[in-house]
């Protein structure tokens, strides 16, 4: 049996994490974490019968607690459960499907602790891959892509080991609003902004797939995987989403992944990496897809994507105060607290008046968080 701890099961990456348990059958889910959906979490507990939950809400834990005390089951709470379920002996693989920087110091214990990490939560290697990356390699730990384009482009390099990436293509649907221009933007409502042509995904990841914030933390996030120059990254927009990125050798080869887009595959591929598992779903067809096209990213009206390579040319603590204020800014735009075209507007604003550091240790990165955040309270939303 394969033993898994899942942090954020009951999101979107983390029920399709469930969904692959549920068909392979040989995987144990020994430890799981939530925010607050108790609900959820009880089932989940019911059916896959783990030794330990975190339910982060304090309070919830203790509604969790009274509900599952006919079970075998621990319950703990905050960041000290989400840290005891990223580092439960049990478990090889930690699937990091939490939603923000929350999901830092539990990847950093886990690779500490040697498991081995299934990495959605794009924060982290946005904010800390400085860190992340050396760490994982001092510990002899795998960091397995679980976000479609890095695995697409994890796959592409599987039996290249030595030969140089000189590209790599990262593929992009360009969102519900692709085509539009920025004045067009302006009234864009919560619920346009929720619904992506071709991926079904949590509510945050979905807003900034449709700003290109995604497809920038993107960027920041194969930098780090891949070790590559920012440079060699080139955002290519195709609205179909069958290419799920791609990888150019030096002698001029391009080696795509393909496939539809259900984001089992890639959970599953890291799950069972360097195996292929069988799959159920629908297949490729390319006679009834007919054409795939491509276009260049519009930039000057998806202000969102130009800033992250700005803060990744800057880098320090720019790529954290980016992914600081943008997180934020989509909580208020959620919340119907601002227009859609202030997202970006926060994230430039925060850029240019948050100090900016080089090398920013643990501490400084989540300080530079609190920073952005008290920013915004302070300046934007007075
Ligand atoms: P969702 O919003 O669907 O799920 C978030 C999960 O995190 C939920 O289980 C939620 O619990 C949990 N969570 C939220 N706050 C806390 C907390 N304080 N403590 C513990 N758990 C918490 O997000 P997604 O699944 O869409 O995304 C998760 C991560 O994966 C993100 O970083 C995203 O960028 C990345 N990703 C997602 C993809 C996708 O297709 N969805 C693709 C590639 C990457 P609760 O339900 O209780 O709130």
């Amino acid at each position: 049996m394969k033993k898994i701890a899942i942090l954020g099961s009951t999101g979107s990456i983390g029920t399709q994490t469930l969904d692959i348990v549920r068909e392979q059958k040989d995987i144990e889910v020994v430890a799981v974490a939530a925010g607050s959906n108790i609900a959820l979490l009880e089932k989940q507990i019911r059916e896959f019968a783990p030794k330990l939950a975190c339910v982060y809400d304090e309070e919830k834990a203790v509604e969790l607690r009274i509900k599952t005390a006919d079970l075998p089951v621990k319950i703990v709470s905050g960041m000290e459960g989400l840290l005891e379920v990223s580092v439960f002996p049990e478990s090889e693989i930690l699937v990091t499907a939490i939603v923000g920087m929350l999901g830092i110091r539990p990847t950093v214990a886990a690779i500490q602790a040697g498991k081995k990490i299934a990495l959605a939560n794009k924060e982290t290697l946005v904010t800390a891959g400085h860190l992340i990356m050396p760490m994982a390699k001092e510990y002899g730990v795998p960091i397995l892509p679980v976000d479609s384009e890095h695995s697409a482009i994890f796959q592409s390099l599987q039996g290249n080991e030595g030969n140089k990436i000189s590209k790599i293509l990262l593929t992009a649907s360009g969102g519900p609003f692709r085509g539009r221009k920025r004045e067009e933007l302006e009234q864009i409502q919560v619920e346009d902004a929720l619904k992506h042509p071709n991926w079904s995904m949590g509510r945050k990841i979905t807003i900034d797939s449709s700003t290109l914030v995604n497809k920038g933390l993107e960027v920041m996030e194969a930098k780090w995987l891949f070790g590559v120059e920012l440079e060699q990254i080139q955002v290519v927009v195709h609205p179909q989403s069958v290419i799920h990125s791609a990888v150019e050798y030096e002698d001029g080869a391009v080696i795509a992944q393909l496939g539809t887009p259900d984001m089992r595959l890639p959970i599953q591929y890291a799950l069972y990496y360097p195996k292929r598992m069988p799959m159920s779903g629908e297949r490729l067809d390319l006679f009834s897809l007919g054409s795939l096209t491509f276009e260049q990213p519009d930039t000057e009206t998806f202000r969102g994507l130009a800033l992250a390579y700005e803060a990744m040319k800057q880098g320090g603590n720019v790529p954290t105060i980016y992914n600081a204020a943008n997180e934020r800014a989509v909580a208020l735009f959620l919340a119907g607290k601002i227009g859609y075209l202030k997202i970006t507007e926060i994230i430039e604003t925060c850029m240019e008046q948050i100090v900016h550091r080089e090398n920013p240790s643990l501490e400084e990165i989540l300080e530079t968080e609190t920073l952005v955040y008290e920013y915004i309270e302070r300046f934007i939303c007075k």
